[in-house]
């Protein structure tokens, strides 16, 4: 999970998915595999996912904070309450607030909200943030607004994105048979695109 919140940092979730894909079959996607592995490799293998060499220097970036979380590791880095967790995990040279959120989210499990371009364009469109907020003011207006559960978010989140590619796209957004459409969204057309 860790390792695909940063390989799907800009691309698409079935490029990050090949990439992971390699990793699981070179026997790499293990914590001694991503540690024992040359950057190199590492690059190579994940080369699918875009901008490969970065991603493959952040992904060791993540395993060396991970080794110096002490001698619990990953469990012990991953039981850490999610402010504290979100706020090593953005000190790590790579991770931004996309990426440590989904961290949180997912892998830790810890409420959180990814304001991810999926969900700031759809909650935008439908009145849900009353103006174009920023990553930042947009994760923190819609955590003041929902539940703290992680399952709820969880799901909110794969719902968002799933709604955003299939529905609310940047451009083209099909309205027309969108779920949300005259219940939560009166339509793009009521805002600025
Ligand atoms: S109705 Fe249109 S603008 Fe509103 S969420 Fe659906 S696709 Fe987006």
């Amino acid at each position: 999970m860790m390792v695909g919140a940063v390989l799907v940092q800009n691309t698409s979730w079935t490029n990050a998915e090949r990439a992971i894909g390699r990793l699981a079959s070179s026997r790499a996607l293990s914590l001694t595999g991503l540690r024992s592995i040359p950057e190199t490799r590492l690059a190579s293998l994940i080369r699918c996912s875009g901008c490969f060499r970065i991603k493959a220097r952040r992904i060791k970036n993540l395993i060396r904070h991970i080794d110096r979380a002490g001698k619990g590791g990953l469990k012990e880095l991953l039981g850490r309450p999610a402010v504290r967790l979100r706020e090593e995990l953005l000190a790590v040279d790579g991770i931004g607030p996309e990426t440590a959120d989904c961290i949180v989210l997912y892998a830790a499990q810890r409420p959180t909200f990814v304001a991810d371009a999926y969900a700031r364009r759809i909650l935008y469109r439908s009145g849900f943030l009353a103006k174009r907020d920023g990553y930042a003011e947009a994760r923190t207006n819609m955590l003041d607004q929902l539940p703290s559960d992680a399952a709820i978010l969880g799901e909110l989140h794969a719902l968002l994105v799933r709604l955003g590619k299939e529905h609310c796209r940047k451009s083209s957004p099909r309205c027309p048979d969108c779920p949300l459409l005259g219940v939560l969204c009166a339509g793009v057309r009521s805002r600025d695109n």
